[in-house]
């Protein structure tokens, strides 16, 4: 196999003998700091007349970078990726959810307890009406955003009963709630398919890799249709076939060695870039977690916090117009030093277990895995506000049809601040009128205050004004951001 970024041969843009020789560049390099100090200002974001721009790095020269342990070009790394995220997505947190459809599975997977052998876990899958009553749950925490996540089983999740899910969340309107975006996790499948639910008006398709080392994928999912490394690996050319702009890449570190990961993970992206002339909308950083069955001691494979910084920091500045996406597998502490370090996205309030928010105690008898971060939803907003993130639950992109590259131009044209920036404020109103406590509710008009003065153009700030303050004064909520 010969590497190929263009080709659609998993083995061919995922290439092995290319990861190998990256690392083997890397591990040379580690310590050449005018070759480090030259990847570094590549990597810095450049102001242009309208905003800034950024080049990104190639998976070698990420590479060198995430190898590097010279601790004052570490400082240097996180400095940069910090400037990257605040160009690009400023200071918004993008709050969205699980919701837990079915944990059946076929699959084999040896890191997850949904694995077909595990008799332990309870199954369960969720009727319709019990969707609904989710889905109010989490309505009334204030979430406009989820993430469906469903075990693979084509007796008990087929495609069909995903799709008249979709239908169900995005029908049910409870009080001044609504769920505007439903992004997908669910196995791999076929490009008809895809256009079903690109059909169905879905946001991103996620599909996390586990591991790009081959052999490795196929040791951790010995049976079922998740062994067909190839066909796993190719599954975001097949959704992007199908229609679907937006893709959400992601391993699980901690099952193979993170700098291979890296490497493979880099090497998707441009892959999507060469072929469809779009990045990943998002990447995913989750770790490995305890979870019934499961203990992520027998794995060798484990990062420690900083390396995990590391990690992110350099995706940060290797794809700097990727959405990065941490979930509550983290703690406040780890999720808090790495929100700065590039992440745009966070889940919060998470339940894993399948009809987990209607459920009282926890742990549940059905979760997918120990959640770090358990904090309620205004914790979290409140959390995020008090280190200087504004909590977004804007959706209008994907409502505008601006997905794929047509968001990366937005993102690239540096009118984030009159664009997002205003909808982030505007959907946090929202949030602080019908679900704030008191106290959350009066940090956060004054947070609003300020960020309304860095709004660049003034008429865009006047209305943003106004809508806020027909928010606070009436029940209007038809803005649909
Ligand atoms: N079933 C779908 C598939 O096969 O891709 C996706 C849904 S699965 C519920 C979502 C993700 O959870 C998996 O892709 C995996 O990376 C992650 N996961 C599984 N076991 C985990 C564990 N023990 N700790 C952390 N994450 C885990």
């Amino acid at each position: 196999m010969i590497y190929n970024p263009s080709s659609l041969q998993a083995e061919e843009f995922i290439n092995h003998d290319e990861i190998q020789a990256t690392l083997a560049y890397a591990e040379e390099n580690k310590n050449n700091l005018p070759l480090i100090d030259a990847i570094l200002e590549k990597a810095r974001p450049k102001k242009t007349e309208t905003g800034y721009t950024c080049e990104g790095l190639n998976h070698r020269e990420a590479s060198v970078l995430l190898a590097c342990e010279n601790e004052e070009k570490i400082q240097e790394m996180y400095r940069i990726a910090e400037e990257i995220k605040l160009a690009f997505y400023g200071n918004r947190i993008v709050i969205f959810a699980p919701l837990y459809l079915s944990n059946y599975c076929v699959n084999s997977c040896v890191y997850c307890p949904y694995h077909a052998k595990n008799k332990d876990i309870a199954r369960k899958k969720l009727t319709q009406e019990e969707i609904r009553t989710e889905v109010i749950a989490l309505q009334d925490m204030g979430h406009k955003r989820l993430v469906i996540e469903t075990g693979e089983d084509p007796v008990h999740a087929p495609i069909e009963y995903v799709l008249e899910s979709i239908k169900t969340i995005y029908g049910v309107h409870h009080k001044n709630g609504d769920i505007r975006r439903v992004n997908v996790n669910i196995a791999a499948t076929t490009v008809e398919n895809y256009r079903k639910l690109k059909d169905a008006g879905i946001g991103t398709y996620i599909l996390f890799q586990e591991t790009y080392h081959k052999e490795s994928y196929e040791q951790l999912h010995p049976t079922g249709p998740k062994h067909d490394y190839a066909y796993h690996t190719e599954a975001m050319d097949r959704a992007m076939e199908g229609g679907i702009d937006d893709v959400g890449l992601g391993v699980l570190f901690g099952l193979e060695r993170y700098k291979y990961e890296f490497a493979g993970l880099l090497m998707h992206a441009e892959h999507l870039e060469a072929v469809h002339g779009v990045g990943p909308h998002t990447i995913s950083v989750p770790r490995l977690k305890k979870a019934n069955d499961i203990d992520p001691d027998t794995f060798d494979n484990g990062i420690d916090d900083d390396t995990f910084a590391k990690i992110t920091a350099c995706i940060r500045m290797a794809v700097p117009y990727t959405g990065m996406i941490i979930s509550t597998r983290e703690s406040e502490e780890v999720r808090t030093k790495l929100l700065r370090l590039g992440i745009s996205q966070a889940s919060g309030a998470s339940r894993t277990s399948v009809g987990g928010y209607t459920e009282e105690e926890r742990p549940h008898d059905s979760e997918q895995f120990d959640v770090s971060d358990q904090r309620t939803l205004d914790e979290i907003v409140r959390w995020l506000m008090e280190t200087n993130h504004i909590p977004s639950f804007c959706t209008a992109c994907y409502r505008l049809g601006r997905t794929g590259d047509r968001f990366m131009s937005l993102c690239k044209s540096g009118q984030i601040l009159n664009c997002c920036h205003p909808n982030a404020l505007m959907t946090l109103s929202e949030y602080l009128q019908d679900y704030a406590t008191p106290e959350t509710k009066q940090l956060g008009y004054e947070v609003i205050q300020k960020e309304l003065q860095k709004i660049p153009n003034p008429k865009v700030r006047q209305i943003a004004e106004q809508n806020i303050k027909d928010i606070q004064n009436s029940n209007r909520r038809d803005f649909r951001f």
